[in-house]
């Protein structure tokens, strides 16, 4: 049996994808079964966005077990409750996609029927004053969800924004001192057995030779094992998600940061903004058959939140994912394994959840193809559901007439998307697979903000009396403002967890 144990991992590419696997696996690797080797280029470098996260990156933070206050000092983190999603239907129009829950604590899904049975009634009220991470955002204001069920701030949710590079180098000092191996080089040579195609070394320029039974693409778009070697094909999605470059930008920090991303729409993509303790982030994501690359950085430079300290840089992507995210003995994480886009900031959501796969289905040296398969399948769902929930926002956006948006309007979207937004509207619910990373109050949000309304509620809510329902949402809605009010401002809990310098 122990022959057939993997002796020896090797990651090829040290960014963001490359150092949380390391970290992970350096992890749950004790005492050591194996060696795990990590490859990368200081020449090449790393992409060096993706800094914003979703509220799944606490499993990640807990499993390498980091310490929330040094986490916060070292990558110069702000916490996130969500997204602020401006122009995109139009003109000053704003919603906003919050992290936690709706409603009271007891709520659960019931609170979308209770508010949309009170509005086809003429409640005046939105749905956003039942969300307290909206409202605690709206006022720059922060807090942590509470473990008591019954508490109304256990209805949270926070992610957070940090700085990619540092967060790279804060795993990988954690990982050198669980054992992994850093080699710094340029790999230029990929050998594979002849009889099984298996990767099994690879070289790099000053040749360095570097053996392994097991190997994790983490080389970016450049995609080296998976496509390079494995020709595992890409399954194009332009024709849904339709941006394909982005310009960053860094710039100076603005006082008091808000505790959430904004993506702004323009005639031709969208602007975020990323606030961290020592810089904002800005940059615009495009598509290239709307606007050239001169038009998007003067967008982009005229509507700045802080001053730039870099001229901008440019990043070219393509929409999609790789048919095979494992083939073989090579297992694609990160970008490589493709990209979507980062309006919901999920590439880093993407690359757990390939993590947490790969633990689960943690292999034997011959690599079973039935083992590979299920990575795929598992994988693929998680990727899918992501695009469809990414299309919502483009396909849905009205009041805007710019050729792009005229383009979203028209196309056809995925079937799955299409089955959602139609169940909602003609119930008020949202279907739902299990382990769908967005959730009802995720759907909701966007649906709502981006202008879907649901026609009718669950029947059973007729067994209770309307005004009984009003005033329970009346009630409801000034407990969420008083419990946000008491809420310290973002700034200052930062600063009380982080704790002295
Ligand atoms: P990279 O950072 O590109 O790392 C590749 C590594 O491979 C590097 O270390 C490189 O040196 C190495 N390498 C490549 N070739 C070789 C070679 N021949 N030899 C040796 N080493 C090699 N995600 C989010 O979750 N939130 C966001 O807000 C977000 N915003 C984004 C904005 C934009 C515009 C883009 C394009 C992406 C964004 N992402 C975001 C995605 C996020 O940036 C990536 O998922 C994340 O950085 C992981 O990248 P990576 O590690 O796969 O690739």
């Amino acid at each position: 049996m122990s022959d057939r144990r993997i002796r020896k991992v090797v990651i090829l590419g040290g960014g963001t994808a490359g150092w949380m696997t390391a970290a992970a696996l350096a992890k749950v690797n004790t005492p050591p079964q194996f060696e795990v080797t990590l490859i990368e280029s200081d020449e090449i470098g790393i992409i060096g966005v993706g800094e914003a996260t979703i509220p799944t990156i606490h499993w990640f933070n807990r499993l390498v077990e980091l310490d929330e206050a040094q986490f916060l000092r070292e990558t110069k983190a702000t916490f996130k409750l969500g997204i602020e999603f401006a122009g995109w239907n139009g003109g000053n129009s704003r919603y906003f996609h919050p992290f936690g829950r709706y409603g009271g604590p007891a709520d659960a899904q019931m609170f979308f029927h209770r508010w949309i049975r009170a509005t086809l009634g003429g409640f005046p009220h939105g749905h956003q004053d039942y969300s307290l991470a909206t409202l605690a955002a709206m006022a720059n204001k922060f807090g942590p969800p509470a473990p008591d069920p019954n508490s109304l701030f256990s209805t949270l949710g926070y992610a957070y924004h940090f700085d990619a590079g540092l967060y790279a180098a804060h795993l990988r000092r954690r990982s050198e001192v669980l054992g992994v191996k850093r080699i710094e080089g340029k790999v230029e040579r990929i050998e594979q057995d002849p009889e099984t195609g298996f990767v099994t070394r690879l070289t790099t320029h000053r040749g360095e030779v570097v053996e392994g039974d097991l190997f994790i693409d983490c080389s970016g778009l450049r995609a080296l094992l998976i496509e390079g070697v494995m020709n595992s094909g890409f399954e194009d999605w332009s024709h849904w998600l339709p941006c394909d470059r982005a310009l960053a930008v860094p710039c100076e920090r603005v006082p008091d940061p808000v505790p959430y991303t904004r993506a702004t729409a323009h005639a031709f993509g969208w602007q975020w903004r990323i606030p961290l303790q020592h810089r904002t982030g800005n940059g615009i994501v495009y598509s290239s058959r709307f606007a050239g690359d001169d038009e998007a950085a003067s967008t982009l430079m005229a509507n700045l939140d802080g001053k730039a300290l870099a001229d901008p840089r440019l990043i070219r992507f393509q929409t999609g994912r790789r048919r095979r995210s494992w083939v073989k003995n090579v297992v694609a994480i990160g970008l490589s394994s493709g990209f979507l886009e980062p309006l919901e900031s999920t590439s880093i959501h993407l690359i757990q959840s390939g993590i947490a796969k790969l633990l689960s289905l943690f292999p034997t040296r011959d690599c079973p193809e039935e083992t590979a398969g299920q990575f795929n399948q598992v994988y693929g769902a998680d990727v899918e559901s992501v695009r469809d929930f990414l299309v919502l926002h483009y396909s849905r956006t009205q009041g805007r007439d710019e050729p792009l948006w005229r383009h979203c309007q028209a196309m056809a979207v995925p079937e799955g998307l299409s089955l959602k937004e139609r169940h909602f509207t003609r119930t008020g619910r949202i279907v739902l697979s299990t382990d769908e990373l967005f959730r009802e109050a995720s759907w909701f949000a966007v649906m709502m903000g981006q202008g879907l309304r649901a026609t009718d509620y669950n029947p059973l809510l007729d067994t209770m009396p309307a005004d009984e329902n009003l005033a329970y949402l009346l009630r409801l809605r000034e407990q969420m403002a008083k419990a946000a009010a008491t809420l310290p401002s973002h700034e200052e809990y930062l600063r009380r967890v982080m704790g002295p310098a």
